[in-house]
């Protein structure tokens, strides 16, 4: 043996290592889920890994084998738990599909995927129903319910119940071995411009992530806590919570479909929850409920945000009125989980609460396995000074290097392109200054739309907040607020303007605004600026001559 050769044996990184770890280990730690129709079951970890194992025995009496893609267009519950074991442990590809797809795009997707089965939850019913003449390679329709909860409806396509396809399957199975490289799961991006793309995620990139994302400064997972992930399965893996719970031994409570304040806070009290993910506007719903209502939470200690730039207003909120810490996360479809994370150090909580909430108002630092810069329009590296902006480059582990199918690498110099816009600090502490899409181009400066969003949401009137740039004749791009008030508020536009004038710099006051009822939110939780655009897009120059 040379001295280059280690002694050490080698083992893949599997995803069934986890569901076998957790279920050995951890055998009596819970996995409590709501069902689409309402009740709450709950399953030990070793009767989920029970289930999981029939669930790829199912798969492979129907004839599937490695490498095929099975779909999910579900909430987060324990079937879909189980799928994302049995399907990946097998060797498969799980699928994960944003119902609030166009019906068009998830048509779309399904066929690019090649997927076999579809696995449903009776919500998405009619969806299915209607995508299923377009998309010929799916062989199986799985409802994931029982058969006293399958879903009638003219047209439909063949649809068996998941509970009737594993029930009469053994509950052992011998999970296959193959290189960690293998691809696991498959998730689209939203595709706002031209179709999704795939990112299609490696049983080693999973296993890794799950394996640091649990650590005390990132997610904080072990036997004592139980968490709650909002942030749904179809989308980035639901940042691999799913995986880094049944590592951890860690009580998982899955919402199903009621995401609104009431429902998700009597989840959290009923099951004891002390730490939750989600992204903003779920959080926004669940404060303005707990306010509304008086409550407390009693055992929920902290909470993990991101998907968009979670507002310092609440921030504060959580932190000074309710006791509950906020960890502020950027990823990204392309990043298979969280890749940078705002924690306050032992230091930073000597701070005053005002500075600690401006820390956690960044995007904070990478998680281990990651790394980061922003660079110039050139490519060239800029520096740490937390001014200097430039597009955020990203590379690691779980980061993607070509999207699913595509010929050519999604990489420039071994780097991915996020498109977003970002500043890093000397210490390392990195802030998301806007998309490139997004930024507001006004008289050759750039407005951050994320900056004056945040601005605005500390207004306690208001409920949400998105910002646009539009075209200008003189200035090129002005922003555009549009703002949806609090139930109750009747205040107007030279209110929000007074409000700001004192928080952002003169030419970043918006040009106008317009209160809405809503705005619209896609399936992940972020505000559709392309839908506000196509709407409002012409607004300073449409009264032209
Ligand atoms: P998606 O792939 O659909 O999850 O979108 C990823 C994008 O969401 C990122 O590229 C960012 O633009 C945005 N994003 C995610 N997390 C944050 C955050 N904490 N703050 C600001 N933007 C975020």
């Amino acid at each position: 043996m040379t001295k280059n050769q280690s002694s050490m044996m080698e083992r893949p990184l599997l995803i069934s290592s986890i569901l076998e770890h957790g279920a050995a280990q951890h055998a009596t730690q819970e996995v409590v889920s709501r069902e689409t129709h309402g009740t709450t079951v709950r399953h030990t970890y070793a009767q989920i890994a029970r289930r999981v194992r029939k669930l790829a025995n199912a798969l492979r009496t129907l004839g599937l084998k490695e490498g095929d893609a099975v779909a999910s267009i579900a909430w987060n519950n324990h079937r879909h738990l189980e799928a994302y074991y049995a399907v990946s442990g097998s060797g498969m590809v799980m699928h994960t599909c944003n119902p609030r797809l166009h019906p068009t795009q998830l048509a779309y997707i399904l066929n690019h995927a090649e997927d076999q089965m579809v696995l449903f939850d009776s919500t998405f019913a009619p969806l299915v129903a209607a995508i299923a003449p377009q998309c010929p390679h799916v062989k199986h329709w799985v409802c994931l319910s029982d058969d006293e909860h399958l879903p009638s409806g003219q047209g439909s396509p063949t649809v068996v119940s998941y509970e009737s396809l594993i029930a009469t399957q053994a509950d052992t199975f011998e999970w296959p071995e193959f290189d960690e490289r293998t691809g696991a799961a498959l998730c689209y991006t939203s595709g706002t411009t031209g179709n999704p793309k795939g990112v299609l995620y490696s049983h080693r990139a999973i296993v890794l992530n799950a394996t640091t994302s649990g650590l005390p400064d990132v997610l904080g997972l072990s036997t004592r806590e139980a968490i709650l992930p909002v942030v749904p399965m179809f989308h980035i893996n639901a940042w691999c919570i799913p995986y880094s719970a049944m590592l951890a031994g860690t009580k998982l409570v899955l919402p199903g479909p009621r995401l609104d304040g009431a429902s998700l806070h009597e989840l959290m009290e009923s099951e004891r929850v002390t730490i939750s993910a989600g992204v903003p506007t779920i959080w926004m719903g669940l404060l303005q409920h707990v306010e509304q209502a008086g409550l407390r939470f009693t055992t929920m200690r902290r909470t993990c945000v991101g998907g968009s730039a979670m507002p310092r207003a609440l921030i504060e909120k959580f932190n000074d009125v309710y006791g509950v810490e906020v960890r502020h996360g950027w990823g990204m479809t392309e990043t298979t989980a969280i890749a940078t994370l705002s924690n306050l150090s032992a230091s930073d909580w000597e701070l005053p609460a005002e500075q600690r909430h401006a820390i956690v108002a960044r995007q904070g630092k990478v998680t281990s396995g990651i790394e980061i810069k922003v660079v110039d329009e050139s490519g060239a590296t800029l520096p740490r000074d937390g001014t200097s902006q430039g597009e955020l480059m990203v590379r690691g582990h779980w980061i993607v290097e070509r999207y699913y199918k595509a010929e050519e690498t999604a990489l420039v110099n071994g780097w991915f392109p996020t498109g977003d816009i970002a500043t890093i600090d000397a210490d390392g502490t990195m802030t998301i200054r806007d998309r490139t899409k997004d930024v507001i181009k006004s008289g050759g400066e750039w407005i951050s739309s994320i900056d004056l969003e945040n601005a605005v949401v500390a207004h306690p009137g208001v409920a949400m907040a998105a910002v646009i740039g539009i075209k200008h004749p003189k200035w090129d791009e002005r922003p555009l607020l549009l703002v949806v008030r609090k139930p109750g508020q009747d205040f107007g536009k030279n209110e929000v303007l007074e409000f700001l004038s004192d928080r952002v710099a003169k030419w970043w006051m918006p040009e106008d605004v317009v209160f809405l009822e809503t705005l619209p939110v896609g399936g992940t939780g972020k505000v559709q600026k392309n839908e506000l655009r196509k709407q409002y897009g012409g607004l300073f120059t449409e009264a032209l001559p």
